[in-house]
């Protein structure tokens, strides 16, 4: 590949190198199946457990609180269980969530739950008082995202799950955590959640892992159904390399602070470069996490200007995952237009990513207004 630039975080990250070790040694030294009574069941066990122990520290829950799953699609499946809570029938959540929650509750809206989503403000944000005015004493389920993963908008989960907690307190609270998890502390308790979702490989694990944290005390419906594995919430033999990985990447996540003091810096830098530049647009709220840095290089389509940037070895995505051709619903609720949503760009960092990388980008980007003809929108 060369030196590349890769600036697409949020899509996926680069497994680390205890994530590789630790995988390659569960490969060759913990092969067996963590359900088997003998020796090498009882070994596989064991890592299994290591691993879910430092998860489990990592967020301050306890190990009984963490059921592994393939992906944080999978674990938001857990939002279905609201179908097993037949004293209520309505569910919120946001307009703004990973499809994985919007396409979860559109299959409860057919079972008969009453949808509501509450809007993103012009700060990418919720409003409390719209949730407010939306939680009843039929409200069955809540899921609020933690970071929004186009503009990096950080949604007020603390004091969301406090007032469902008061008006509805029957009702189960929800946190998809995929853009949060590694870059935020995580405390389950203090968030006031019952049920958290996270994914491995957007911090260094690889693809394929994931987990639900749940609440001890709280019952939900299985995510898959079979041998009992994971409590019986999750059903299937565990996956005992991938989650080693997963434990290892987040070991190498104690520097989370320092990281994340890094990336603010070359963050600022790289809005402040943008915003004085006079020909790109910073869509995302200045108050957004530092790790994804919504752009919109206007006049120039996202998909072009992505392949443009490809050539030259750096990485991004297009700001807006259009809904099937129309504009970024996350994008219109910030208030962009169709040309402004049509040339977004989601530039998302990592620990490894320096001032150089931004200085490379930019120079590229300039470089595309001499080079490509501007779309007509
Ligand atoms: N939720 C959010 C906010 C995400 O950004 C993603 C992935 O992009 C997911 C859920 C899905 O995670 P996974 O790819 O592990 O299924």
């Amino acid at each position: 590949l060369g030196r590349i630039i890769y600036l697409d975080n949020s899509a996926t990250t680069k497994p680390c190198g205890k994530a590789i070790q630790y995988m390659n040694d569960a490969l060759q030294n913990s092969w067996g199946n963590p359900s088997s009574l003998h020796r090498l069941g009882i070994e596989a066990e064991i890592t299994l457990n290591n691993a879910r122990s430092t998860l489990a520290k990592f967020i301050k829950a306890s190990e009984d609180e963490i059921f592994f799953t393939s992906c944080g699609t999978e674990a938001n499946t857990a939002i279905m269980t609201a179908s097993s809570r037949s004293w209520g029938n309505r569910v919120i959540t946001t307009e703004i969530e990973h499809p994985s929650v919007l396409e979860t509750v559109k299959r409860l809206e057919k079972y008969g739950y009453e949808v509501i989503k509450l809007k993103s403000q012009k700060d990418g944000k919720i409003s409390l008082e719209e949730l407010k005015a939306a939680l009843n004493n039929k409200t069955v389920l809540v899921s609020i995202m933690m970071v929004n993963n186009e503009t990096g908008a950080v949604q007020p989960v603390t004091e969301a799950a406090k007032i469902v907690k008061e008006i509805s307190p029957k009702a189960l609270m929800h946190c998809d955590a995929v853009q949060g998890f590694g870059k935020l502390p995580i405390n389950v308790k203090s968030l006031g959640v019952d049920l958290l979702t996270v994914s491995g490989h957007k911090v260094h694990a690889p693809k394929g892992i994931g987990f639900l944290y749940c609440k001890k005390g709280v019952t939900i419906s299985p995510l898959l159904s079979g041998g009992g594995q994971e409590k019986g919430i999750r059903s299937g033999t565990e996956s005992v390399p991938l989650i080693s990985a997963f434990g290892g990447a987040v070991e190498e996540l104690s520097d989370m602070q320092t990281r994340y003091s890094k990336v603010s810096k070359i963050c600022s830098y790289a809005r402040r470069l943008f915003e004085n530049s006079g020909f790109i647009r910073v869509n995302s709220p200045d108050d957004a996490i530092p790790y994804i840095l919504n752009i919109s290089v206007t006049g120039y389509r996202s998909e072009t200007m992505l392949h443009f940037l490809e050539q030259k070895n750096i990485f991004v995505s297009s700001g807006s995952a259009c809904a099937k051709g129309g504009p970024s619903y996350v994008l219109s609720s910030l208030g962009l237009n169709v040309s402004e949503s049509d040339s977004a760009l989601r530039i998302s960092f990592s620990g490894d990513n320096t001032k150089e990388d931004i200085d490379e980008l930019f120079s590229a980007l300039k470089d595309a207004t001499q080079k490509l003809r501007r779309s007509s929108r």
